[in-house]
This record gives structure tokens, C-alpha cells and sequence, in this order.
């Protein structure tokens, strides 16, 4: 399920990209399994909920990842990638963050943290992937000002407190989560503006579980198309160009599986 971008809302923060990935209601889902594939201008940041998967990439990774884990790749001028699911169950979250002009044409890097900080907020216990939260701090790097956190919600009501700087985005994972005074269903997105510096989640008995994301708003106008994220039309031919025509420019991924071909951007597409 792809809960941003919305047709309404392209960013959040820098966040420009979540999808759940896996079961979810699938009855016998397909393992992942996606082929070398190449990204600009972006970091993306694998989130598993169950499951195993190993990373590849172009610098020469190869990183199992497991729930509770962060891969966090960041392309700037360009990168190649691979991802392999081990077994089924499989589930996860596939999150992008854009990168700021002034690190987005820049070298790629891949990181892997496996020890990243737990807090405990009223009823919730909140692991910090990204950013800061009550005094716990993910050692990821990012690019501009960001939270992410993934919280474990029992019944009652959590108040998360918030950087009134950063607007927020709560993507429930399990169960429905009020936030606020709304109703937000696994599969959607509650989106809260900036100036908030309290943020009361709620759930019902049985508990819940959520994500909650957020960021100084980009500011910058992006251009997203297939795996690039650029700021205009002719960054993103080119790269598709530079992928299609296979140039140095995202080198090669340590993979079996077949790489994934870029489809033409319909601005090329010859006309009828
Ligand atoms: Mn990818």
C-alpha cells in the first residue's frame, strides 16, 4: 500500500516516499525480490516489521537486515541496489527521504544500524530510527532536520512531545490509532501541520502499532519519477539515460536476480 505521496501531500518533511511492503492482507504473497534498480537524490531507509532480507549494492554492500534494523542508503549523484527477501512471512516498510541541493549531487553511502535507542513515552515504547526523541537518539545520518520512530502502542492515550518546527505524518502499521481527534486507518496517513509541540495518539484494547515521521519542511520544489527524485524533467532523463545506456554512473550490484529496466519517461515517448 502506497500511503505517500498523496494527490494531496508530496512531502512530509523531507519524507517524500512510504509504502508497506509484504503480507499485510495478501493470503500467499510473493517473496520480495527486486532486482538491481537505480535511485538519485534520495535515501531510502528499509524498516522491516518480520522477515529477513539481504541488501546489495553498488559500493559492494551485502547487509541482512532484520526487524528492529535500519538500512539507510543514500544515493546523491547515484546508486544501484538489490533487495532479497530470505523467507516468507515477510513485511516492511520502504520510507524516502529527498535529499537538500546541497547534498544531493553528492557521493552515495550505505549505513547499517542495529542498536538504535528505545524510549518509553506514557504507553508506548518508541525505538528511534531517525532523529531525536526524549533524550534518545538514532545515530543515522541524515540530510536535513528529521523523526522518525516507530512506536508500540498499548490502550490509552500516548502524547508524544513534538518539535513545533517539523510537520508530522502518523502511518499506522497494526490497529487503528486516533490522533488527535482522528480516526486513522492502517493504510492511511494522518498528516498534523507544523506548530504542534504535543502529539496525542490513542488505541483501543489489544493496542497498536505506528510510525510516527516528521521534519523541517523541505522547501524545495522536487520532480519524483520511477527511482529518481530530482528537481526537474532533464535531471531525470538523463539518469534514465545514463541507467538505460549502463555508464559508470551507478556502477555494479553483487546480485543474482535480474536488474529491472527503467520504463521510458512519458515526456520521450514518441508521439502518435
Ligand atoms: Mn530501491
Amino acid at each position: 500500500a502506497r500511503v505517500m505521496p498523496t494527490k494531496g501531500r508530496r512531502t512530509v518533511g523531507a519524507w517524500c516516499f512510504v509504502d508497506l511492503m509484504g503480507p499485510m492482507d495478501a493470503v500467499e504473497p510473493d517473496p520480495l525480490e527486486v532486482g538491481p534498480h537505480p535511485h538519485i537524490g534520495l535515501s531510502t531507509l528499509t524498516w522491516l516489521l518480520e522477515g529477513e532480507a539481504l541488501h546489495t549494492d553498488s559500493l559492494g554492500t551485502e547487509q541482512p537486515i532484520r526487524p528492529g534494523q535500519l538500512n539507510l542508503m543514500t544515493a546523491g549523484h547515484g546508486i544501484a541496489h538489490a533487495e532479497l527477501a530470505a523467507e516468507p512471512p515477510f513485511s516492511g516498510v520502504q520510507l524516502w527521504v529527498a535529499q537538500p541541493e546541497a547534498t544531493r549531487h553528492g557521493e552515495a553511502r550505505f549505513e547499517h544500524l542495529d542498536a538504535l535507542p528505545q524510549v518509553a513515552i506514557d504507553h508506548a515504547e518508541a525505538l528511534v530510527f531517525v532523529g531525536a526523541l526524549e533524550g534518545a537518539a538514532s545515530p543515522a545520518r541524515t540530510d536535513t532536520e528529521l523523526l522518525g520512530v516507530d512506536l508500540q502502542l498499548r490502550h490509552g492515550v500516548t502524547v508524544v512531545p513534538t518539535d513545533p518546527a517539523f510537520e508530522l505524518a502518523v502511518v499506522p502499521l497494526e490497529g487503528t490509532v486516533k490522533v488527535g481527534e482522528a480516526i486513522v486507518e492502517p493504510g492511511w496517513i494522518g498528516l498534523v501541520p507544523c506548530g504542534v509541540d504535543e502529539l496525542p495518539l490513542e488505541v483501543q484494547h489489544g493496542g497498536g502499532r505506528a510510525l510516527v515521521l516528521g521534519g523541517v519542511p523541505l522547501g524545495e520544489r522536487i520532480q519524483m519519477w520511477w527511482n529518481f527524485v530530482a528537481r526537474d524533467r532533464d535531471e531525470i532523463t538523463e539518469a534514465y539515460h545514463h541507467w538505460r545506456d549502463r555508464t559508470d554512473r551507478f556502477g555494479a550490484v553483487p546480485s543474482t536476480l535480474e536488474r529491472i529496466e527503467a520504463p521510458a519517461p512519458p515526456w520521450l515517448a514518441p508521439p502518435r
